[in-house]
């Protein structure tokens, strides 16, 4: 059976994770991998998960396991989170979250509830996307099409084309959204334009899906979700597939969810059964420990604040480098235009270079990172900027 198989490709990530390691310059930079790194290039652990860790372990009696819905008050919290506690969508029992281990499960989920629900659905998603939408959501058989989105000439989005094409979609489209921080290319809607989107999305009837990875990346905790909470004002149904591995830094945990918002309270507890019935057939039963820590956290009013607290010192640090990096390459006498990555957002951005000039950085100066020249903004610090900016004026 297995002749029949081919070796695949490795994810260019884990190649350029791979070469970086096995790099002997002491100056090298690894800019791909998506994690958050502090100054001293770790991904630390978050003080409120390290406490409520503690509380998690002194306090669990069982390894049983947890049932279809995962840790219950995890999702309600998540809920309370993404929704807001005081919406009227929670109060009219419309919404139901479900735990999956981490973010990307719960977009496999929700592939596959739109195709059980709608089997000629087609999902479009922004040019570019997180290339791990690309891939997963035709391995659930759900067709993908691209709606105009990035801007690589003004690094700005194309807002008139995506309204443009928008305008063309309907009952039986869903439309991909990042909520926040728009993986890869760091560009998102502004609130106005949010609320146009969201009116738009009411007006054609089509289904918005939104993916919120980033949630406190880019302007607050709270701020970071009005996409969710216009679309689900506004729309009938929305689909929302949630991460905690990059606010809470519970990365390998796998800590994520799938939420969705029905017409009324019983359609919504129709559509939960069947996302049961869905992940009984996958993993069966989602893990507790990292839902297990947040649900502790979000129930705790003084964890709560730390965490909060712990989230905007995250997103200072990276608004600082992106504020500092792009100051320092125009004061660097270079001429390419780069103060976008002031007016960008999250954790990524692109650099606009070329294929050769990313394997110029590679080979010459031991700069690691992806082809289209997408980097992690959080991997500079002040110990290799000068060094970074050296190197991009040498391959500009
Ligand atoms: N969505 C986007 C845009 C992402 O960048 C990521 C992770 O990098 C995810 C979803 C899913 O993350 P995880 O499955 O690790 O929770």
């Amino acid at each position: 059976m297995f002749e029949n198989l081919d070796a695949v490709p490795p994810d260019p990530i884990l190649g350029i994770l791979a070469a970086y390691a096995a790099d002997t310059n002491p100056r090298k930079i690894d800019l791909g991998i998506g994690v958050y790194r502090d100054e001293t290039g770790n991904t630390p652990m978050l003080k409120c998960v390290v406490e409520a860790e503690k509380t998690l372990i002194a306090t669990q009696t069982t390894k049983s396991y947890l049932g279809p819905r995962g840790v219950v008050g995890f999702n309600d919290a998540m809920g309370d989170l993404i929704f807001g506690r005081d919406s009227d969508t929670i109060a009219q029992g419309r919404v139901r979250t479900v735990q999956t281990p981490g973010g990307t499960a719960a977009l496999r989920v929700g592939a596959d509830l739109i195709r059980q629900a709608w089997p000629e659905a087609t999902l479009w998603a922004s040019d570019p996307t997180w290339a791990n939408h690309l891939a997963l959501f035709p391995a659930a058989g759900l067709p993908m099409e691209s709606y105009p989105y990035f801007d690589e000439i003004n690094s700005d989005l194309r807002y008139d084309d995506m309204m443009a094409a928008l305008r063309h979609r309907g009952p039986g489209d869903v439309v991909l959204f990042h909520a926040c921080c728009h993986n890869p290319c760091g560009v998102s809607p502004n609130p106005a334009q949010w609320e146009a989107i969201t009116d738009l999305a009411a007006e054609r009837g089509f289904t918005p899906m939104i993916d919120i990875a980033y949630m406190g990346f880019e302007r607050g905790v709270e701020e970071d979700t009005l996409a969710v909470r216009l679309f689900s004002e506004k729309c009938p149904e929305v689909i929302v597939a949630s991460s905690c591995s990059k606010n809470f830094a519970v990365y390998r945990e796998r800590a994520g969810a799938l939420s969705i918002v029905c017409e009324n309270k019983q359609k919504a507890a129709d559509v939960e059964s069947v996302i049961h019935s869905l992940t009984r057939k996958s993993y069966s039963m989602p893990p507790a420990h990292g839902p297990g820590i947040i649900d502790i956290i979000l129930h705790s009013d003084e964890l709560t604040e730390l965490w909060i607290s712990e989230v905007t010192g995250m997103r200072n640090r990276i608004n600082g480098l992106r504020k500092i990096l792009s100051e320092k390459i125009t004061a660097s006498g270079i001429s390419k235009d780069f103060s976008f990555l002031e007016r960008q957002s999250g954790m990524f951005s692109f650099l606009g270079l070329s294929v050769e000039q990313v394997a110029r950085l590679k080979n010459e100066f031991a700069i690691y990172t992806v082809n289209s020249a997408r980097v992690n903004v959080a991997s500079f610090n002040e110990g290799n900027m000068d060094y970074f900016i050296e190197a991009l004026a040498t391959v500009l």
